[in-house]
C-alpha cells in the first residue's frame, strides 16, 4: 500500500491504471476508520482492480470549529486498517494541498442542502460538495462509495454527480451497527457512558415505528410523532427532528405507500448523532389511526 500527500504523485501513480484501463474504486473518509468504512472498503475491493481510499478531514464541512478540532484522529491506526482491507493507494492531502492560496471555488446543491442537517449546519453540504467534487477530478475513479448512514449526503452526491456530469458511479452501501443497534460513528467514541447507552435510542425508535407500520398504520404524521416521541422520552438525547420523507426528494410524505425513509438527528451531550430507516407499509393490512 502506498501514501500520498501531494495531488501529483496520487495522479502519477494512478495514471498506469487508468491507462490500461482498469477499475478504480475510491473510498472518500474523514479517518477515524471503524467497521461503517471497513463495509465500503472491501464492496469496492470486491468491486475494482484498485482501491484508493482518501483520508482527509475536510474543514470546510464543519460549521462549529470545535467539532473540527475535537474530530478524532489517528492516521497511522487508519492506515494500518486500511492496508488490512486491501487498500492500494491512501491519498491523505494537507489542507493547503486541497485548499491552497487563492482557492475560490463552491459547489452547492441547491434544495437538497438547505433542509434537515443542512438547516442544521449551514454551510455543510456544500463543504461535503466541493471536496468530493474535488476528490472526484483528482482520483477520477470508475466508483465511488458512500454509507446510506449519511443518507442525505448521498442524495446529494448523487445529484452532483448527474448535475456535473461526472464520470463516476456512485455506490450505495448499507448503515453498519454496533451490536446494541447504534449505527457506528467515528463521533461515537465522544460520548460518555450514559450517552453511549441514551444513543441506541435512535435505532430502537426507528425499529418502533416500523413495528407501528407493520400494524397497519399507513399515516406518515402518526408515524412521526410516535418516532419524535419515542426519542423525546430519553432524558440524555435532545432530539433536532424526526421525519418521514422521500428517499429521493427528502420531502416529507403524507402516507408510507411508496417506502419512504424515516430520518433522526438528536444530540447526546455535544455529539450529534443521526440516524435512519426505510419505513415499509404492512402489505394488504391497513387500519385508520
Ligand atoms: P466519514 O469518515 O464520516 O466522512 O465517512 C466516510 C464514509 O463512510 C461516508 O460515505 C459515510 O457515509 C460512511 N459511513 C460512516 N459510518 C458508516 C456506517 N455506520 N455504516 C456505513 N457507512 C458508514
Amino acid at each position: 500500500m502506498h501514501t500520498y500527500e501531494r495531488i501529483a504523485d496520487l495522479r502519477d501513480a494512478l495514471a498506469p491504471a487508468h491507462r490500461e484501463g482498469k477499475t478504480i474504486g475510491f473510498v472518500p473518509t474523514m479517518g477515524a476508520l471503524h467497521a461503517g468504512h471497513l463495509s465500503l472498503l472491501s464492496r469496492a475491493k470486491a468491486e475494482n482492480d484498485l482501491v484508493v481510499m482518501s483520508l482527509f478531514v475536510n474543514p470546510t464541512q464543519f460549521n462549529d470549529i470545535e467539532d473540527f478540532e475535537k474530530y478524532p484522529r489517528d492516521p497511522r491506526r487508519d492506515r494500518e486498517l486500511a492496508e488490512g482491507a486491501g487498500v492500494d493507494i491512501v491519498f491523505a492531502p494537507a489542507m493547503e494541498e486541497v485548499y491552497p492560496d487563492g482557492f475560490d471555488t463552491v459547489v452547492a446543491v441547491r434544495g437538497l442542502s438547505d433542509i434537515l442537517e443542512g438547516a442544521s449546519r449551514p454551510g455543510h453540504f456544500q463543504g461535503v460538495a466541493t471536496v468530493v467534487a474535488k476528490l472526484s477530478a483528482i482520483v477520477a475513479s470508475t466508483r465511488a462509495y458512500f454509507g446510506e448512514k449519511d443518507y442525505q449526503q448521498l442524495q446529494i452526491i448523487r445529484r452532483m454527480t448527474a448535475d456535473l456530469n461526472i464520470p463516476t458511479q456512485v455506490v450505495p452501501c448499507p448503515i453498519v451497527r454496533e451490536p446494541d443497534g447504534l449505527a457506528m460513528s467515528s463521533r461515537n467514541v465522544r460520548l460518555s457512558l450514559p450517552e453511549r447507552e441514551a444513543a441506541t435510542v435512535l435505532n430502537r425508535a426507528l425499529k418502533y415505528t416500523q413495528d407501528i407500520a407493520d400494524t397497519g398504520v399507513h399515516d406518515a404524521f402518526v408515524l412521526t410523532g410516535w418516532l419524535a416521541r419515542t426519542i423525546e422520552v430519553e432524558p440524555l438525547a435532545k432530539l433536532d427532528y424526526a421525519v418521514i420523507v422521500d428517499r429521493e426528494t427528502l420531502r416529507e410524505v403524507e402516507r408510507i405507500d411508496n417506502s419512504p425513509i424515516a430520518l433522526v438527528a438528536a444530540t447526546f451531550g455535544s455529539v450529534r448523532l443521526i440516524d435512519n430507516r426505510i419505513i415499509t407499509p404492512a402489505p394488504g393490512l391497513e387500519r385508520r389511526g
